[in-house]
């Protein structure tokens, strides 16, 4: 018995030898993809060593051995002299089909851009801790196009300066610094998206964005959680490397809170949570590579999400309720009762917010904790909004000047125009969001009507014509010899 035990060993220890020399050799070949199996679809990182068959197909050992297995029970002679068979004489078996191994072009028939890049052995070493921005300049970098929210973006800042410390020291010392998985809670429109978006852009890392109200318990109707990783990986062209230090965002995230009163599983809420904490802090999952979902005919990848950052957003509706109640307990032990509407006005109630008011709202104490850096995003005031319109580096109007500019035009807004649309766009209450819209909607006639006159030298937006009562400025070029500097206000292209 022992002795079987022994040869079992041997035989162990030689065939993980036999598959060291088989990466080896892999590894001398020196293409820059993996090779996936042909009927399992799983690359060699994970399904171990491979055959190599004519015509550059590989089959993993699983696949090989199985294939072998019901070659050996397939009853030939059986089939051969059923005389149901048909016209079988020696031209083939009915209702089977063969697949000529010629007819498969490349690697079993994957074009290599589906198939996941070679993991490099060093990973972390690539990552120069002198080379990662320092918070100050992050915040720097933001602050040109992003407006306000000063908190947050300090917050970000140093979140991710220590996020990329703690990828480029990867396991060298003993001391383990935590992730810094973020979540940011502010009213929609006021930037999170934005900022997530402008970071990434900056730090030069891929992003994927999605939504947590499309993401249910795996095997339901919907995108299972692992769908975030895959694409990820599609945002950063299937180089698994890339993908593990990129950042996810995942928006709406207090749309999977919990679900008060319910009977029936929780499918798109708790559990998507539960499922998602072996994400936020760090696994090994596999995905499917230039797809969104696994089926036999796609390669898969092995991602591990230890070093990607999560950051989650939502506006948490309510949350200031619960923070309110909470708040006002406190005050009323010992005061009278006419405290109670003490909170009601303040304004920036939700950066009062606390881990309980989030837990109480409905996510679970799991999830929470793998959100270390909670912070809260202001609603945009009218100043803000006035600020969105034309101080950013692309904002909406400098990319309208700049589109007259090429017709020779000069745009201008007066500060009545701009608050008129500030005031419009906080009634529509979804933040910046609305901005552009308003514009398109009063800018459309003014980019139909100037390109028609080639006179026009100036357009300029009032406040009275963003309200309806009046139209913009317009001034032509002065042309004739008779008024050499003077510009006219001559017709008003939306009443013509
Ligand atoms: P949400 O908070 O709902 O994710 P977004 O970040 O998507 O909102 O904001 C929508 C748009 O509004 C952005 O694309 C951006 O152009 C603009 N915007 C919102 N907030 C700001 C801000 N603080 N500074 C500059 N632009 C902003």
């Amino acid at each position: 018995m022992d002795d079987h035990r022994d040869d079992k060993y041997e035989e162990t220890e030689l065939e993980k030898k036999d598959s060291v020399k088989e990466e080896k050799k892999s590894d001398d070949s020196g293409g820059d993809y993996e090779d996936v199996c042909f009927i399992c679809r799983r690359p060699e990182s994970k399904a171990g060593k491979m055959f190599r068959l004519p015509n550059h197909i590989c089959v993993c050992d699983d696949c090989m051995h199985k294939t072998m297995d019901t070659v050996s029970q397939f009853d030939y002679q059986g089939l051969l002299n059923n005389p149901n068979m048909g016209d079988m004489n020696g031209k083939g078996f009915p209702n089977i089909s063969f697949v000529n191994l010629a007819d498969l072009q490349g690697d079993g028939g994957i074009p290599n851009k589906q198939k996941p890049k070679k993991k490099k052995k060093e990973k972390a070493a690539e990552i120069d801790i002198r080379n990662i921005m320092p918070p100050h300049k992050i915040k720097q970098k933001l602050d040109e196009y992003v407006v306000g929210q000063e908190h947050a973006k300090k917050v970000m800042s140093v979140a991710v300066y220590n996020h990329y410390k703690r990828v480029a020291t990867g396991t060298m010392d003993e001391i383990e610094i935590e992730k810094s998985n973020m979540l940011m809670i502010g009213p929609t429109g006021c930037g999170k998206t934005y900022l997530v978006k402008t970071l990434a852009k900056l730090l030069d890392v891929p992003l994927a964005i999605a939504d947590a109200t499309s993401l249910t318990e795996a095997g339901y109707i919907g995108d299972d959680i692992e769908s975030v990783v895959s694409k990820l990986l599609a945002a950063a062209d299937n180089d698994v490397e890339r993908a593990e230090r990129g950042i996810i965002f995942i928006d709406e995230i207090d749309k999977i809170a919990k679900k008060k009163n319910t009977n029936s599983r929780d499918v798109s809420g708790e559990s998507v949570q539960q499922g998602m904490l072996k994400l936020l802090e760090g696994a090994e999952v596999e995905v499917p590579v230039g797809a969104n979902s696994k089926n036999a005919m796609v390669p898969l990848a092995t991602v591990n999400t230890r070093n990607i950052l999560f950051i989650c957003g939502g506006a948490f509706p309510d949350l200031d309720e619960i923070i309110k109640q909470r708040l006002n307990k406190k005050t009323s032990i010992g005061y009278s009762a006419e405290l109670k509407d003490k909170y009601d006005k303040e304004k920036n109630i939700l950066s009062r917010v606390t881990v309980e008011d989030i837990r109480k709202f409905g996510m679970i104490p799991e999830f929470i904790g793998r959100l270390p850096v909670i912070f809260t995003l202001e609603g945009l005031s009218r100043d803000m909004m006035v600020q969105i319109l034309k101080e950013p580096r692309n904002a909406i109007l400098k990319q309208y000047q700049k589109l007259l500019e090429l017709d020779e035009v000069e745009l201008l807004f007066n500060e009545g125009a701009l608050e008129a649309i500030a005031d419009k766009a906080m009634e529509k209450e979804t933040g910046a969001r609305a901005l552009r819209a308003i514009i398109e909607e009063f800018m459309l006639d003014i980019m139909y009507e100037v390109p028609k006159d080639d006179n026009i030298g100036r357009v300029t937006i009032t406040r009275e014509y963003i309200e309806g009562n009046g139209g913009p400025v317009i001034d032509i070029r002065s042309r004739s010899a008779e008024h050499p500097d003077r510009l006219n206000v001559i017709q008003n292209p939306s009443d013509g």
